[in-house]
């Protein structure tokens, strides 16, 4: 990389803004770049993935080309602090834990060197930005290409055309170095041609909640997956002749859920039509080159999708879906299996493609993201398919990058571990189990260390949000997508319950903490939005407060994403993992902030289960419900009055929705989440996730981080043998785990 330091060196900084230089200095890493490029391998694993949340590419990347800090030193001589590069935004092609996963999984293969290519939509518009405006969401669209896109590289002479009945669409890929051991590519696909054409590629989840709707997302999800696979058989073609029985020899394809499925049939089509293949071992070369992996099990995240709308706009498509379907009703019907498990396991029923069930018939591995998850998969949502094809099921718990979410955000932490436990850890082969047993040694550098880290948390917030947070207040973050289910709703009932305490003085020696939210809800989704303004009405009750500010603030920060992430996880105590049990499937959150040195105060759900095995459960503080225990509240008619009942605190805490004590403008809002959870509605019964039965507990939990905190030193260590032991969350293990058992790479 000495040829980029010398041009760096070189390069005229003068009256320049921070958008130009971060364009030159961009360009000139790519061009540095340019002949690391490696050629792929005799096999070779793609991801196909609706969604990558890559965050900012450019601290990132100069770190993984070794000239971050010098870079840094370099622009300082010029009178430039490398931090007004945070300007620029995120590139947010992502929700949440999903398109992060993609994103941490392409970092970590190419960290072991490992031939793993991602393919994806280049959406013109990302993830909306996200603005409070009387603690309300605002959406603004995210035109994150506003600054140019030095990170990419348009292969005109590479785009090809994706057919719909009724128009054509050219697909021109854009790829983006993803950089370690091996420089692989992320491949995203942009739609051109008419205007029709082009809307394909504009938005990130188009709303669905109508037929044209429903149409462009489908449309969508053809249109990167057959550019994709139109480009693999091409390439094998080229490459190996055409004889297709050697395609999965070379070509393993991993399913990141459901939405890149049709690129089964897509396989089928093309290897019939186009290159004469029988239908027969069409099938059978398609079983063998695909995977899949299951992100959740709430039903409305199932797809299914209407086979008129499929037929209107992909005939082929359609009709070999229906052949598999027929496919597969023979060969259980053949082994023996009943109506009712042929009905469930059916990849067409009442008018509509059931896209799992699809996805579990056609590939060679299904998996879940984290052990509980898969014993769900195999004993609920699949356990008909596992009975039959048990071979299928394996579990591959996700992990985060160490790279992006300890060296990049955490640097002082990581120096830390170096002085304790040697620099080897730095290896994608290696971790930092070195660390284990020398945690009591260095309590006082780690409690240091968090210091700054939330030091400089504070000083973003402050200038973020213009909400100050005092130094050494202990910091509780719950950050992630705003979903029921997560149950953020529950951790604003606690907190209210913890001002109450504290006014009434039932609660002393509380030690002064904060809360930080982070969190965008669908825009659609009116209940998680009602949430957000009940969470910003409590803020400003108990900031507002000068007989509690000194003690408790609640922050809901603005348009939480990757970057800010990166912020808040190297800043944060304790770690809200509060989903009902069952419903998260591993949560990737949580494993950032356990890498960091946060506890987790969670439930028994998703991946909080194997931190808590690797880490100990004295040093985190579980509580509420667990899968069983919630399976019987369900089936034993749980009464979420009769909780309230007995529990004055919270009946004081759901009674502020509606008693006066705060004001939703008017809406009804309020009263509808009320409702939700004291009288249910026509699609669910009150309190269908459970927060008033796990509520007691979690104030519990609090409560008791907060004393222990007090103590320092037990605190830290704890904290400490968190990192300690998180190197199992790495994905660079979750990776070699794919590469071994499913990719075979
Ligand atoms: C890691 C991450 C997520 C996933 O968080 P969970 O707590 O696992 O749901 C979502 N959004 C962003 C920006 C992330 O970095």
């Amino acid at each position: 990389m000495k040829k980029f330091e010398e041009e760096l060196q070189k390069l005229n900084v003068d009256n320049k803004d921070a958008i130009t230089l971060y364009r030159e200095i961009s360009e000139l890493a790519m061009d540095s770049l340019r002949e690391r490029i490696s050629p792929p391998a005799e096999r070779n694993a793609y991801y196909l993935s609706i969604e990558y949340l890559l965050g900012r590419s450019f601290y990132n990347n100069l770190m993984e080309l070794g000239v971050l800090d010098s870079t840094k030193r370099i622009l300082a001589e010029k009178g430039i602090d490398i931090n007004v590069f945070e300007e620029i935004e995120d590139a947010a092609l992502g929700n949440g834990g999903l398109g992060r996963l993609a994103a941490c999984f392409l970092d970590s293969a190419a960290a072991l060197g490992l031939p793993l290519y991602g393919y994806g939509i280049r959406y013109k518009y990302g993830l909306f930005k996200q603005k409070l405006e009387d603690g309300r969401q605002i959406e603004l669209p995210d035109d994150w290409q506003r600054y140019g896109d030095p990170w990419s590289v348009r292969r005109e002479n590479e785009k090809r055309v994706v057919e719909f009945a009724d128009f054509s669409v050219t697909a021109v890929p854009y790829d983006i170095p993803v950089i370690g051991k091996r420089v692989n590519t992320l491949r995203l696909f942009q739609a051109e041609g008419s205007d029709e054409a082009k809307k394909i590629s504009e938005w990130l989840y188009p709303p669905d909640d109508t037929e044209e709707g429903k149409l462009l997302r489908l449309r969508q999800e053809y249109f990167f997956s057959a550019a994709a696979i139109g480009e693999l058989a091409e390439r094998h073609a080229a490459r190996y002749g055409k004889n297709f029985d050697a395609f999965p020899q070379h070509n393993a394809l991993q399913l990141n859920d459901t939405h890149p499925v049709i690129a089964v049939a897509e396989l089928i089509r093309l290897l019939t039509e186009k290159y004469g293949v029988p239908f027969k071992n069409a099938v059978n070369i398609a079983k063998a080159s695909f995977n899949y992996t299951n992100h959740t099990v709430l039903p409305e995240a199932l797809e299914c999708w209407n086979e008129s709308l499929v037929k209107k706009i992909l005939p082929k498509i359609a009709d070999i879906i229906e052949r598999l379907n027929k496919i597969q009703e023979k060969e259980l019907k053949a082994l023996g299996c009943t109506k009712e498990e042929i009905a469930d396991m059916a990849i067409y029923r009442n008018g509509t493609f059931a896209m799992a069930n699809l996805a579990v018939y056609m590939s060679s591995a299904v998996n879940g993201v984290a052990a509980l998850h898969t014993e769900i998969l195999k004993n609920g949502l699949f356990r008909n398919a596992y009975r039959v094809f048990p071979d299928k099921f394996r579990n591959k718990t996700n992990g985060v990058t160490k790279r992006r979410w300890l060296m990049l955000c955490n640097p002082e932490l990581a120096d830390l571990i170096d002085k304790t436990a040697g620099k080897e850890w730095r290896d994608a082969d290696s971790d930092y189990s070195a660390l284990i047993g020398k945690t009591d040694g260095i309590t006082k550098e780690f409690t240091e260390v968090k210091s700054e880290k939330k030091r400089q948390l504070f000083n973003h917030i402050a200038k973020h949000e213009g909400i100050t947070i005092p130094n050494g207040f202990l910091v509780y973050a719950q950050v992630k997508r705003l979903h029921e289910y997560k149950r953020q709703f529950m951790t604003a009932f606690a907190i209210y319950e913890l001002y109450v305490m504290l006014k009434n003085k039932s609660i002393t020696n509380f030690y002064p903490s904060v809360f930080i939210f982070g969190a965008k809800s669908a825009p659609s989704y009116r209940r998680a939005k009602a949430i957000i303004k009940f969470i910003n009405e409590i803020a400003s009750l108990v900031n507002n407060d000068p007989e509690v500010s000194d003690k408790l603030k609640v922050v809901f920060v603005q348009n939480y994403n990757v970057s800010y992430a990166e912020k808040i996880v190297p800043g944060t105590d304790v770690s809200l993992q509060v989903s009902t049990a069952g419903l998260e499937a591993s949560g990737t959150g949580n494993m950032k902030f356990m890498m960091n040195g946060a506890v987790t105060c969670g439930t028994m759900d998703g991946a909080n289960v194997e931190i808590v095995e690797h880490a100990g459960r004295e040093n985190n503080y579980i509580f509420g419900a667990t899968v069983q225990e919630i399976e019987a509240l369900k089936n034993g008619g749980y009464n979420p009055n009769a909780v309230l009942a007995e529990n004055e605190l919270h009946r004081k805490a759901v009674e502020s929705l509606v008693d006066g004590s705060f004001s939703d403008g008017g809406t009804g809002e309020f009263k509808e989440l009320y409702n939700s959870l004291t009288v249910g509605a026509s699609w669910h019964k009150p309190d269908q996730y459970y927060i008033l039965n796990d509520l007691e507990s979690y104030v519990n939990a609090l409560l008791a981080i907060n004393r222990d905190y007090a103590e320092g030193k037990v605190f830290a260590r704890k904290q400490l043998e968190n990192v300690a032991r998180s190197s199992y969350f790495s994905s660079d293990r979750t990776i070699k785990e794919y590469a071994q058992d499913i990719w075979h790479i």
